[in-house]
């Protein structure tokens, strides 16, 4: 076997390729769509420890069949144009997929966050923020950037303040970017949404016993044992709601220098406490060097977390998980993915799995457009009626309320509530449709094919609306 593997954009066109066959586009429209629009590619210097250094940025706008195009800015020392154009794609038919109105877009810094100082970081990101501003690929009506790997709220508020400096009589300049926080202008629900996402994705998946049995599983989440590769945004917030939750058992974490293994349940909040004071998992108990071989564990789910390429030709046969979600964009290739598939086990595609994090940006974008917290105008009038209505009913029967549920059923829904409402039912409908779309014709092979074709058929409806 060659050892050769499809590059993560490579993957992305294949997939592609095979869900607009099946949809029927036009070769002229294929081809339209499949492309990126542009990728920007931007070297600046800035002078820092008495030295100049020049950095590379990239932005990349993949669709703009809706505007503005969205897109999370990454900072890692990997990133290439190759990388930032496929996440751009994916981001395009993953708006499409969870009605997001956005088109899709992505960008990258070559750097490794941990060789800097924050100040440093502060004024590189500032800089990056000028460059991007001066073409408009930040900006709340064209292009509207959002946390990935490496970078968090810290960068989404830096970059927030620099556009605002830059335009100082604009209305809404919070709305450039989402991921800020929540005294920047940011939503409650939105550091979690990505990991929170993961975990209503599961849930629904669960509640789809054709899809369980297919996957040779049954029964609910409760017991399950799980895989976690990469204990970051995503993966930590995924594994922690996971097994606080769902009662679900996390017996391995894999991160950047080893893993931990527990087959009894890993506690994830003490091993992210022992990750943040000393950078890494190494010291914890159940430690291992050898990481790669952790993913042929036994388990039930495996969750990639970390980054794109994990799951290659190479590893793919020692893959034990019966179900895989894909929290982290492109984990698995083209040609692993149906390695996997041919031995039974389901994937839950990075498209959907992942998406929560644009779907509470897109209501953080709102947010910051209509300038008032969510909530804040019915909360205490719902209360009141409910109230009203709740002593109706008690003086009709003439007994109280159970007072252990009166709290919950009289409060009227904070920002936070509804954030979690619009995620939950998002991801639900979400899962509902491919699922559905993949059982609809025996020649749609898996969620992945048929999550792309549903994405691909409303940008088409998009396109010829447009005209064009
Ligand atoms: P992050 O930087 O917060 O976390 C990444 C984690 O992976 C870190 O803990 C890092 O140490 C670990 N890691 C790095 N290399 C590793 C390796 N070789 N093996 C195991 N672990 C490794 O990033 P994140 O924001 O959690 O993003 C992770 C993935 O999720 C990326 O693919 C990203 O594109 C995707 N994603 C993120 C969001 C978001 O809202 N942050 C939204 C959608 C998709």
């Amino acid at each position: 076997m060659s050892k050769q593997t499809e590059t993560f954009l490579q993957s992305v066109e294949k997939t592609f390729d095979q869900a607009a066959e099946l949809v029927g586009i036009t070769p002229g429209l294929r081809h339209k769509i499949k492309v990126a629009n542009s990728t920007y590619t931007v070297r600046f210097g800035v002078r820092l420890r008495g030295k100049l250094f020049t950095f590379t940025g990239y932005r990349s706008v993949h669709s703009e069949h809706m505007e503005p195009v969205k897109g999370g800015i990454r900072y890692s020392p990997h990133a290439d144009q190759d990388e930032v154009e496929a996440l751009a794609a994916l981001m395009t038919y993953k708006c499409a997929l969870v009605e997001a109105p956005f088109g899709g877009s992505k960008g990258a810094l070559v750097i490794d966050p941990s060789e800097w100082e924050v100040d440093e970081l502060e004024r590189i990101t500032r800089r990056f923020t000028q460059e991007l501003a001066k073409r408009h690929l930040i900006s709340q009506a064209q292009n509207v950037p959002a946390p990935d790997m490496g970078t968090g709220e810290r960068e989404m508020a830096w970059m927030a303040d620099e556009f605002k400096r830059l335009n100082p009589d604009d209305l809404n300049p919070w709305a450039c970017v989402t991921g800020k926080p929540v005294n920047k202008g940011g939503i409650r629900g939105r550091v979690e949404a990505t990991g929170r996402g993961v975990q209503y994705g599961l849930q629904e998946f669960f509640r789809h016993p054709r899809d369980v049995e297919i996957a040779k599983m049954s029964g609910t989440l409760a017991g399950k044992k799980i895989i976690v590769q990469g204990l970051g945004n995503v993966g930590y917030h995924a594994a922690k709601f996971l097994s606080e939750e769902d009662q679900s058992v996390i017996i391995c974490v894999i991160e950047h220098d080893g893993a931990i293994v527990d087959n009894s349940g890993i506690n994830i909040e003490e091993l992210k406490a022992h990750i943040t004071a000393n950078g890494g998992v190494k010291g914890y108990p159940g430690y291992t060097e050898d990481s790669a071989n952790c993913l042929a564990l036994d388990c039930d789910i495996m969750i990639p977390a970390a980054m794109e390429g994990v799951i290659t030709k190479h590893n793919a046969d020692q893959v034990k998980a019966k179900l895989i979600i894909e929290a982290a964009n492109g984990p698995v290739t083209f040609t692993a993915d149906k390695m996997l598939r041919d031995r039974g086990c389901v994937i839950i595609p990075d498209l959907y799995a992942n998406a929560g994090g644009v779907t509470v940006s897109y209501f953080e974008w709102v947010k910051n457009i209509g300038h008032i917290r969510f909530g804040r105008l019915q909360r205490r009038q719902e209360e009141r009626k409910t109230n009203m209505m709740v002593k109706a009913i008690e003086e009709m029967i003439g007994k109280p309320f159970p007072v252990d549920v009166l709290e919950d059923i009289v409060a009227g829904a904070t920002e936070l509530d509804l954030v979690r409402s619009g995620l939950d039912d998002t991801m639900r409908q979400g899962y509902q449709v491919i699922s559905e779309k993949w059982h609809s014709d025996d020649r749609i092979p898996d969620l992945r094919i048929a999550a792309m074709m549903i994405s691909l058929e409303r940008i088409v409806d998009s396109y010829k609306s447009l005209g064009i």
